[in-house]
């Protein structure tokens, strides 16, 4: 039986068939497009972003194929200021620029799509054929963007605005004597632009507010420089030209009843910040292993009520960072110019803000509010090192691994800081179905985790912690698990 409809093939219905597919799950994944799209919305893939792709087990052909940049450059009246993704506590401290195009394309890689298959309500598809299906699952993912079929057909509020003016975007072709480490936003009296290196030599991507009209290499090379690029660049060829608008808005809820909606379906933002696409694959990663998990019986409905408790305010989050950045370019621009560059300056002025910063672009300073599935006891608060609901961070391991090379099991992983092969035996004994156990030696994750010889973390499938302690009692960590786990399965065993 197919247990899961997925619709939309974009980067959240693939992630989502990835996360399922690894677990065994029978799903469906359908498109309304004729097959893959070609146009490339999304440039930038975020270090958390990263870390996900690895754990699905693509992450190297990411590699091979994007440009890894380490600085963002902010750029007024000839003065630079340069912010550095270098120090980010992550295995990938950049971003990667790759085309949405290609980053689909990867990830498509081993999924069947069943392309020309549109989702008309949430009991009927109609086939390539014209035909339609009448169709019924116990489950159904909305992945289908921003003007969202799943979503209407729930009649789900999407809450928000539209900003009036459009932006221009052209991938180009330039001649530029500059070397570029990474995207530059410059900003003038005139206006404010965006340019985006690509993997290929010579290739960007320019983003311009409040212009239609720019449509040759000569018009756009102007208008750069008159918004305020000093450095020298022509633009010699322009391949793709076209305009979007920004829209500001969620989805009242992520779920009613048995269908869910992730990504563009169920927030989408603006551009300046590169956050739409990873937010989108986070929430396919965060909803993944809870619907495989209560699909094949291992935990209780609820356990999916903790989708929308976890990425909804991670939505508004990234909603009011993504706005509070456009709205600073759009005034500037409009009132006064050197204001977007003060405060990037003050925001770049320490290392506690400049740290804050590359933690909320990157996405790895997102955690989750403790719930009965981020739980810690009373006796474990002050415990320095990464508390539960945190993302748990990487780490070199004694024997020159790291610990994200131990966490790409698709089940929960518990981390015990010691051996102790009665209570190892205990646990893989009864939970080894959900659990799977690793001891970790090394001075530097003992430090990182300020783990004692009797200190345990249990790592979700999807990277969080979920739980921690500083003992190795089996009941406590079963009545963790009874907070997600069915109790059924686990009632005869604490
Ligand atoms: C100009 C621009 C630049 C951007 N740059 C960035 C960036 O640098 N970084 C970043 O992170 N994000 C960026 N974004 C946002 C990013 O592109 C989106 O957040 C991302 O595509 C969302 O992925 P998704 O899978 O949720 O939706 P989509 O990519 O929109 O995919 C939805 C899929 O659902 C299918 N579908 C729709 N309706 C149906 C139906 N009824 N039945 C079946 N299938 C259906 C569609 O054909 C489509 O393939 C940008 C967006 C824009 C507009």
């Amino acid at each position: 039986m197919t247990d899961v409809l997925i619709v939309g093939a974009g980067p959240t219905g693939l992630v989502l068939a990835h996360e399922l597919q690894r677990r065994n799950i029978e799903f469906r994944l359908i498109d309304a497009r004729e097959g893959p799209e070609a146009y490339s919305r999304a440039m930038g893939i975020q270090s958390h972003t990263l870390e996900v792709l690895e754990k699905i087990g693509v992450l190297p052909t990411f590699l091979e194929k994007g440009r890894k940049a380490q600085e963002f450059s902010f750029l007024w009246n000839k003065k630079t200021l340069t912010f550095s993704l270098k120090n980010l506590d992550a295995p990938h401290p950049y971003v990667l620029i790759l085309p949405q195009s290609e980053t689909e394309a990867i990830l498509r890689k081993n999924l069947k799509v069943e392309w020309k298959t549109r989702l008309i309500d949430l009991n009927t598809l109609e086939l390539p054929s014209g035909e339609k299906e009448e169709v019924s699952f116990p489950w159904i993912v909305g992945c289908d963007g921003a003007h969202s079929s799943v979503r209407h057909a729930l009649e789900m509020p999407f809450r928000g605005s539209k900003l009036e003016e459009p932006f221009l975007l052209a991938d180009i072709k330039v001649h530029t004597s500059f070397d570029f480490k990474g995207p530059f936003i410059f900003l003038s009296k005139k206006g404010f632009g965006l340019l985006i290196p690509y993997p290929l030599e010579n290739t960007f991507r320019v983003v311009l507010p409040g212009l239609h009209e720019a449509n040759t290499p000569q018009k756009l090379t102007a208008l750069i420089k008159e918004r305020g690029f000093s450095h020298p660049l022509e633009v010699t060829e322009i391949s793709i030209l076209s305009s979007f608008q920004i829209q500001r808005r969620h989805a009242a809820k992520f779920r009613k009843n048995h269908v869910f909606l992730a990504g563009d379906a169920a927030h989408v933002h603006s551009p300046f910040g590169g956050q739409g696409m990873n937010t989108s694959i986070q929430d396919a990663f965060n909803l993944g292993w809870k619907l495989a998990l209560v699909i094949k019986g291992g935990a209780p409905e609820t356990l999916l009520d903790t989708y929308e408790a976890e990425r909804l305010p991670v939505a508004k989050m990234v909603l009011k960072g993504t706005t509070w950045m456009t709205r600073l370019l759009t005034f500037s621009q409009k009132r006064c110019p050197p204001l977007f560059y003060w405060v990037f300056r003050f925001l770049l002025g320490s290392q506690k803000r400049r740290k804050k910063m590359g933690e909320l672009i990157s996405e790895i300073g997102i955690s989750y509010a403790m719930n009965p599935i981020n739980y810690e006891l009373l006796r474990d608060k002050d415990w320095k090192g990464p508390k539960s609901g945190m993302r748990a961070p990487d780490c070199p391991l004694a024997n020159g691994s790291r610990l994200f090379e131990r966490l790409k099991s698709p089940k929960f992983v518990l981390l015990l800081f010691s051996k102790d092969p009665a209570f190892e035996e205990a646990i893989k004994e009864e939970y080894s179905e959900w659990i799977e156990v690793q001891v970790v030696k090394g001075e530097a994750i003992r430090q990182k985790y300020a783990a004692g010889t009797k200190s345990l973390y249990l790592i979700r499938p999807d990277g969080y912690i979920g739980y921690r302690s500083q003992s190795f009692k089996t009941e406590e960590v079963v009545s963790y698990l009874l907070k997600i786990l069915h109790p059924a399965l686990l009632r005869n065993k604490s």
